[in-house]
Parts: structure tokens; C-alpha cells; sequence
């Protein structure tokens, strides 16, 4: 038998069973082998039936007697199973899951695991959980709990598995000798044996890190190769080292830049001066002044005759860009240009015309800069700033509308190094960590229902003081409808409390223009109170706001919560962060807790990332990449940063079995999905 072999090789499996399996992605023997168990249960104690009481945590073994199914009125099918060891009968009920009784055949025997419920008299296991039991539970032995599907039962499954183990004749090594050599690990043919049929916990533990390391190695190896491909024989746009123009905008800045501001800077100018295009991720926290960076950088570009798109995800921001970016190169001939939607249709025309004929020298926009009708003269830079509003299609989009480009990736959601390496594995990074000196920490507090009025009193001595407040309603997922009711809720109680302030409301389905002049009138002080649901989130500069309200901060996740309090604390003055918790769940109050433990976005994106998973976060899925079977990019990330640091040995010279490799797990299908 071999790994590529269709799974109809095995007996047993008829043309149904492989439609069946095809469901669960295995086709070949090769799937069927790398079908990995979602998880182990530690059979360290069997309870005898008779033993077993009302309410009890358990695992018990027994044999299959009878399977019945009743449907006592429309839309609930309940199933039993009755189950009996040598000492007592008992039952499993299992409600609205039909597809179920499939997998219990009479005489069967199973371990089953669940919770204990004394109903007419006898014990039932409601949902429990089981497996075949192949071979007797041994004290510390740990059983495979693989996912199943209609038809397909765990012990046939298993055995199958076994056959394939048995009979395939070869299963070749994939992860280059040296490095399994310098890894410790064994051969894949027992990695896999192990994760079907762990002799003990530990051992399988080996065998999965063996197997995870393997997928994070190609992962990353199919990265930096790609990235080495997309440079070869590239020549891009060398650019001379900094000049009059891009002095004269470094001392301009109504401030000295951080450390690490210049840093960053000294790093993006480097690259830009290299003949291969610069790729690299700037990461700041909210406020750490990431602006001015990219401001250099923008300098740098117009410097040398090319041109420089900024993309940004609002309205409100690209204008605010436009006005900065203006200020900052007053002492220069460049010329910034608006592009976004909103534009008249005359204001668009002359725009693109400036554009196209290369009489402006930047442009900062929206998506609209993505559309097929904006052509440069001469694109050398591109930045995106808030990368992660935008996908990597996007970027690239972008980047096509010149050849070989620069480009600059801004992000405030700090990404941990986890997932910078994973996600954005093809980028180099720089890092602002430092914040701007003289900015105090935002004080933070985490309030009650009943301290409401104290607040109410709190925000009036602030705007009394020419301050201004923040006051962010929940986002509500099941229904965009109630999300609104409660921001319009809070804004009619807050025009009734506040009459002598202006109080203003933005959400997010509200027309663009609404939504941009109710902004407007904040940040131009004339409404002291904004109420807004989440839609502030982005970028907006008002110094004078000093509180961020957010109601009901539960629902937030914490990097959430931290680009909104970076939304105050911009001025000179003590700012406020105030988390209404609405909730009494444990975990919900112990990550309010850490927003008022620290002030490093880096921090809480690390907790927030291993409380939610990846995927949530960043829109791991979203961004094309491969499932992994075995690795999980989080929880693993020391088993990432060593498989990154492996590939890279390989990734300039990789032999023809590293290549081919890599072209069966991703394909050429994979990239083209990912980057185009
Ligand atoms: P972000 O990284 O969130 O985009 P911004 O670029 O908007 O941050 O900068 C936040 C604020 O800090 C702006 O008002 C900016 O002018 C100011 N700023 C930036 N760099 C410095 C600095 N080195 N010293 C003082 N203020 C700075
Ligand atoms: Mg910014």
C-alpha cells in the first residue's frame, strides 16, 4: 500500500464509506494516516456501573445492548443507548442527534466518559462522549478521540488506521536529516504510529511536537522562499541617502523623535536604499507616533522622483493624514493630495490627472486608491497604515499599480511576535515601542452599574475643564439593530444629563458624510461628548479628549479595549479610561483587570491572543493560510520562532526534495491565493 493510494484499497471501505470519509477530507491512505486524534482521554479509572451515583464525573466501560430511538413530539428525537458492563446496566441519551445511532452497533464495546443523572430510577449519561474501546484501558494508558461524522464510526476508523500503518510500505522522511538529527526526532512513520496509539502521555506529546514542527517548518520555508523568488533578478528602486528634503522635514517636527522612532526610520531609509524593495512591518502602539515615521519615508520617496500612496481605512483619517502630512512637509516643494470616495466628481478628475501626470507626490486615501482608474506616474512607496483593516489582497493590489514598489505596513494592533511570524512571516519588522515622552499613563478603572452618577459627575469637571469625553457603546454581534438602540439609548440619557454640552453620536452604519461631520464637530471641540459605538476605534486625533467610557466593556477583547483607550491621553493633560463591567463571568473580569495592570499593548495582545486563538484575532483564516493539522501558531510559537530560524538555512538553497515538498503541501494554487 502507499500514501497516495485511494482509500478504497483498504477492505471494508465501499464506495459509501469513501464519500463519507471524502467529507472528513480523507481521500488517501496518506490523509487517513495523518487524520490525527482531536484529542486524548487518560483512562486512569474505570468505575464499575454499579458504583456510580447521581452527579458524578465519569468513565465507564461497557458493551452495547440496545439502541433506541423515539421521537415523542416534532423536532426531538431522542436517542438511548443502553450500555451494560458485568455489574450494571446503564443509558446514554443523546437529544436531536439522529446521525448518531449509526454509531452504536449491539455488542460493541466502548469507553465512554460524561456526567452521571439519576432519571426514573436509573443512571444516564446525557452527551456522553465515547470510543471503542480496542483494548482494555490500562492505568495512565491515553485513548484517541478522533472527529467523527454521520456513518462513520470511531472504532472502524481506528481500525482502518491500524491496517494502513501495517501495511504501507513507506513513509517517506520530509524535514532534511540534519535538522531531525538536531531535533532529536524520530522517524515519521512512528510520529504517526504514536499520536494513533500513544503508549503514554509523554511519548505522544514527542510525537505531536515532531509532527507540528515539521508543518511550521514548511510553513515558514514556503514564505521565505517565496520571498526570496519574488526578489530574484528584482531590481528596485534604489533610492540615494537622505537629502535636503528629508532634512528639512526631520526638522520641522515640533518634537524630537523617540529612539525608537529614529530607529525605525533608520531602518526603512536602509532598506529603501537597497536595490531589492523594502517589505517591512512598522508596529507602534496606538500613539507611539508611527506618523512621522512614515512621514520620512514619504520624504525619502518623493526625494528620489517617485510618487507614494498612503492607504488608511476611513474617511476621517485619510483627511487627518492629508492635513498633517501637509504641516510636516510645509518646508518642502512635495505635494499631498486627497483621494477618497467622497471627492466631487471635479475634485476626483483633477486628483487623478494630478496623479497620472505625476504632479503630485503623494497621495493618501481609502480604498479608493485601489480602483482600476487611479494610475501613477511613478509609484516608488506604498503604505498602508492600519494593516489590519485591510487584507494582503489589498496591499497588493496596491503595489501592482507600480513595479517593485517599496512598501511599508503600519499597524497599531501590536502583533505578537508569534503571529508577526506566522501572518506576516514574508515581512521585516520594526517596532515602536517607546511612547513619546510626557505622556502619563492613562489611569484606569474598572466600574459598576451603581457608580454610574459618580462618573456622569466626574465627565461634567472634565468638560467643565475644556475637556472632552469619549463614551463607546457596545458592539452587539447578533443584531447591528440593538447595537444601535443601545448607543442611541446612552446618547438621548447624556443629552438630558449634559444640556449646556454639545453631545454628538456616530455608529457605524450611519451615511459617511453624518458620520464625518459629527466627528468633525468633536474634534473641533464644539460637542464635548461623543457617543459612538465602536467606530471610533480607528485613529481619530482629538487631544483635548481626556475619558474613554466604554459600557459594557466586557464585550470588548482586550486589544480592542486598548485601541480605544488609546484614544484619550493625547494631549498634555491626565487622561481616563473608565471599563463599565456589566458581566459576572471570571474571565470576563480578570482581562478588565489587566487593562488596568498595564499599558502595553504588546502585553495584552499576547493574553488576548492565547484567551481567543488566532484565528479571531487577526483573521488568520481570512488571510488564505493552509489549516494546520497539528500545530497551532499560538500555543506553539517557541516551536515557530525554531522552525523559522531552521527554514532559513534552506531557504536560498533548498534541495529538489525540500522543493517538491513544499510544492505538494502548498502548490502553486496556495501562493496565487494568498498574494494575488
Ligand atoms: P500612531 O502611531 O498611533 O499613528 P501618531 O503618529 O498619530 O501615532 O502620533 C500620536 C501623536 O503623537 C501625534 O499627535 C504626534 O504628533 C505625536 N508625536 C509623534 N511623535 C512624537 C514625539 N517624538 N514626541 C512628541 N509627540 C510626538
Ligand atoms: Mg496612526
Amino acid at each position: 500500500m502507499e500514501l497516495h493510494d485511494s482509500i478504497s484499497v483498504i477492505k471494508g471501505i465501499g464506495p459509501k464509506m469513501k464519500t463519507r470519509l471524502a467529507g472528513l477530507g480523507i481521500a488517501t491512505v496518506g490523509d487517513l494516516l495523518q487524520y490525527f486524534p482531536r484529542e486524548y482521554r487518560e483512562f486512569a479509572a474505570v468505575t464499575a456501573m454499579r458504583e456510580l451515583r447521581d452527579g458524578q464525573d465519569v468513565i465507564v466501560s461497557g458493551e452495547v445492548v440496545r439502541v433506541t430511538e423515539r421521537r415523542p413530539r416534532a423536532r426531538l428525537t431522542i436517542l438511548a443507548v443502553e450500555v451494560a458492563d458485568d455489574t450494571a446496566h446503564i443509558e446514554l441519551v443523546y437529544f436531536n442527534q439522529a446521525w448518531r445511532r449509526s454509531q452504536f452497533v449491539p455488542g460493541q464495546r466502548l469507553l465512554i466518559r460524561g456526567r452521571t443523572k439519576v432519571a426514573y430510577g436509573r443512571i444516564q449519561i446525557v452527551n456522553a462522549e465515547v470510543c471503542a474501546a480496542g483494548v482494555t484501558p490500562t492505568e495512565g494508558a491515553i485513548t484517541p478521540v478522533y472527529p467523527l461524522t454521520e456513518g462513520v464510526r470511531a472504532n472502524a476508523l481506528e481500525g482502518w488506521i491500524q491496517i494502513a500503518l501495517d501495511a504501507v510500505k513507506e513513509i517517506p522522511e520530509t524535514l532534511p536529516a540534519a535538522v531531525r538529527t538536531a531535533r532529536g526526532y524520530g522517524s515519521r512513520r512512528e510520529a504517526i504510529a504514536v499520536m494513533h496509539r500513544p503508549p503514554d502521555a509523554q511519548t505522544q506529546a514527542r510525537a505531536r511536537e515532531a509532527l507540528a514542527f515539521e508543518e511550521l517548518f514548511y510553513l515558514q520555508l514556503g514564505l521565505l522562499r517565496w520571498r526570496w523568488a519574488e526578489r530574484q533578478g528584482v531590481t528596485g528602486i534604489k533610492c540615494v541617502p537622505n537629502g535636503a528634503w528629508v532634512r528639512a522635514v526631520y526638522e520641522q517636527f515640533p518634537f524630537t523623535l523617540t529612539q525608537d522612532q529614529l530607529r525605525a526610520a533608520a531602518e526603512i531609509a536602509d532598506d529603501m536604499e537597497e536595490a531589492v524593495p523594502m517589505r517591512r512591518l512598522l508596529q507602534g502602539d496606538v500613539g507611539s507616533g508611527k506618523t512621522a515615521v512614515a512621514a520620512l519615508a514619504l520624504a525619502k520617496i518623493a526625494e528620489n522622483g517617485y510618487q507614494a500612496a498612503l492607504m488608511v481605512p476611513t474617511e476621517i483619517l485619510a483627511v487627518q493624514h492629508v492635513e498633517t502630512l501637509r504641516a510636516w512637509l510645509s518646508p518642502t516643494p512635495i505635494r499631498v493630495t486627497l483621494l477618497t470616495g467622497r471627492l466631487s466628481a471635479a475634485e476626483r478628475r483633477a486628483a487623478l490627472a494630478a496623479i497620472a501626470a505625476g504632479e503630485t507626490n503623494i497621495v493618501v486615501g481609502t480604498h479608493a486608491l485601489i480602483e482600476e482608474e487611479v494610475e501613477f506616474a511613478a509609484l516608488g512607496l506604498v503604505i498602508t497604515d492600519e494593516q489590519h483593516r485591510f487584507g494582503v489582497k489589498q496591499r497588493m493590489q496596491l503595489e501592482r499599480k507600480g513595479a517593485h514598489v517599496h512598501t511599508l505596513v503600519m499597524t497599531a494592533t501590536p502583533i505578537p511576535r508569534t503571529m508577526a511570524l506566522s501572518v506576516y512571516g514574508d515581512l521585516d519588522s520594526s517596532v515602536i515601542r517607546e511612547l513619546p515622552p510626557g505622556r502619563q499613563p492613562i489611569r484606569t478603572y474598572v466600574a459598576r452599574r451603581a457608580q454610574e452618577e459618580r462618573i456622569f459627575r466626574f465627565f461634567e469637571r472634565e468638560m467643565a475643564q475644556g475637556h472632552q469625553v469619549y463614551v463607546v457603546c457596545p458592539l452587539i454581534a447578533e443584531s447591528a439593530r440593538s447595537d444601535l438602540n443601545a448607543a442611541m439609548d446612552m446618547y438621548e440619557r447624556l443629552t438630558r444629563r449634559f444640556p449646556s454640552y454639545g453631545v454628538g453620536l456616530v455608529y457605524g452604519s450611519m451615511p459617511g458624510a453624518d458620520k464625518e461631520a459629527a466627528m468633525r464637530r468633536f474634534a473641533d471641540g464644539e460637542d464635548r461628548l461623543l457617543v459612538a459605538t465602536s467606530v471610533v476605534e480607528v485613529g481619530v486625533n482629538v487631544p483635548q479628549a481626556t475619558v474613554m467610557y466604554i459600557d459594557a466593556a466586557e464585550r470588548f477583547g482586550l486589544s480592542q479595549l486598548h485601541q480605544l483607550r488609546g484614544r484619550v491621553g493625547r494631549g498634555e493633560w491626565q487622561s481616563y479610561c473608565i471599563l463599565m463591567y456589566n458581566g459576572n463571568s471570571e474571565q470576563a473580569a480578570l482581562r478588565l483587570q489587566w487593562m488596568t495592570e498595564t499599558q502595553d499593548g504588546f502585553v495584552l495582545a499576547e493574553r488576548d491572543l492565547l484567551l481567543r486563538g488566532a484565528g479571531e484575532l487577526f483573521g488568520y483564516r481570512q488571510h488564505g493560510w493552509p489549516d494546520l493539522r497539528v500545530a497551532d501558531p499560538v500555543r506553539d510559537w517557541r516551536l515557530l520562532v525554531d522552525a523559522r530560524q531552521a527554514a532559513t538555512a534552506y531557504a536560498a538553497n533548498p534541495s529538489p526534495a525540500l522543493l517538491a515538498e513544499l510544492e505538494r503541501r502548498f502548490g502553486h494554487a496556495f501562493w496565487e491565493r494568498v498574494y494575488h
